[in-house]
């Protein structure tokens, strides 16, 4: 069987048809409990941000499926950052890769004489190019064995690709009729991966990546499969979605992108950390590499700091934009992240002490308060950024900025 190891194996701009799909890799063979296996031994973490060991994601699935009557499997695709893109860019070019994932999943984990499953895929509204291409893989695939598969929107915004809001869409579809797409309190904290229906019946999400790598994995076997990183980068051109190997490092892929070398990077998106470029400039592009380090790749998003750029003024727009994310239905949310980004804005220009102060105390009172990551993720990249532009937050205190050296006179 010809096998591409590659989760974006068709070309960038191009979308593989279920034909395409089939010819190059054949077709999908029914998979069995030894996917679990497959999946964890070559270790596969989960794409959207938290890297948790996958197959141990569906020990709670297996527990509940001898007695439950359906397995919901949800591929989660709605990208809410906009310095992400690479779900966007697999749902357009490689969609039947998800597909393959999920049907894999679900053969896998649903065996009972009459458990059943369903196939539902989370985006955003108005990623109408996703949108498209998945409902016509879909079709595509109408005629095989299948669950049945099917789209639901999400308001797009940031919070709403967060699994609880996922999970809590699609028991409010069931109970109501009606999608509620808002995070929420989740029973059990450590695993809002998982919740039931209203009939008791496990709702399991991943990520649109780790699905894309089950795909992989359940076609491949453990042996060939190779553990690769999607990132998007964002480089003076916009956006760009790469796939490397575990050697290359972070100099080598700015570099291939034509990117000046920065002097810090924000790594994992809007709720990742900044990270000064000396530290990272050599280390490979690969989360479990990162993690001895202690740091985290997060959803794979990596954003160079431009030359012209003022690293405070950055995180000062990011944490005001993240502010303006949240559903403000809890505390951290509706008067912690305002406040956060209201003080971070000041001290962009003025570094006063009071107010740093006052930032660190607020930036304190928030994480773990939440019912979603939402306010701890923005929180660690201001603190982070308090620690990366301590040199800068000096020089900000005399109304000087590094980056603009004449900016801040005034
Ligand atoms: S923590 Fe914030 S984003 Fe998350 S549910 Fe509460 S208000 Fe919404």
């Amino acid at each position: 069987m010809l096998v591409d190891y590659f989760v974006l194996s068709a070309p960038a701009g191009q979308r593989e048809d279920y034909n395409a799909h089939i010819q190059r890799n054949g077709v999908l063979e029914r998979c069995d409990r030894s996917l679990i296996d497959a999946v964890a031994e070559v270790a596969l973490t989960g794409r959207g941000g938290a890297h948790f060991p996958v197959a141990r994601k569906w020990q709670p699935v297996l527990e509940a499926m001898p007695t439950a009557a359906r397995l919901t499997v949800v591929v989660n695709a709605a990208e809410g950052e906009p310095s992400s893109r690479k779900d966007a860019e697999i749902m357009r070019r490689n969609p039947h890769l998800v597909l393959d994932g999920a049907v894999a999943l679900s053969q896998s984990l649903v065996t009972g004489t009459y458990a059943a499953a369903d196939i539902v895929v989370w985006l955003h509204e108005g990623d109408d190019i996703s949108l498209s291409s998945i409902q016509r893989a879909m079709t595509e695939r109408a005629s095989l064995d299948e669950p049945p598969m099917r789209v639901m929107l999400a308001p797009a915004r940031y919070v709403s690709g967060e699994s609880t809001s996922v999970i809590r869409a699609v028991q409010s579809e069931r109970r109501t009729g009606k999608a509620t797409a808002f995070p929420r309190f989740t029973p059990d904290p450590a695993r809002p991966w998982i919740q039931d229906d209203a009939d008791g019946n496990p709702i399991l999400v991943h990520n649109c990546e780790t699905m894309a790598r089950i795909g992989q994995i359940a076609r491949v076997g453990a042996l060939s499969y190779r553990a690769t990183s999607l990132v998007t980068v964002t480089t003076p051109g916009g956006l760009r979605v790469l796939e490397v190997g575990p050697d290359t490092t972070f100099a080598t892929l700015l570099a291939s992108l034509g990117v000046v070398t920065p002097s810090a990077v924000l790594l994992g998106g809007y709720g990742g950390q900044w990270v000064e470029w000396l530290r990272i400039a050599d280390l490979p592009v690969d989360p479990d590499a990162l993690r001895t380090h202690g740091l985290s790749l997060g959803a794979g998003i990596i954003i160079p700091l431009a030359p012209d750029e003022c690293g405070l003024r950055k995180t000062a727009e990011i944490a005001s934009w993240m502010a303006g994310q949240s559903a403000k239905a809890c505390g951290p949310c509706t008067f912690g992240l305002p406040a956060v980004a209201e003080l971070m804005e000041k001290i962009s220009h003025k570094a006063k002490s009071r107010d740093l102060r006052e930032l660190r105390e607020v930036c304190g009172l928030i994480p773990g308060r939440g019912a979603c990551r939402h306010p701890d993720g923005t929180v660690r990249m201001v603190i982070s950024a308090l620690e990366v532009f301590a040199e800068d937050l000096d020089q900000h205190s005399h109304k000087h900025c590094l980056a603009h050296p004449r900016k801040h006179r005034r």
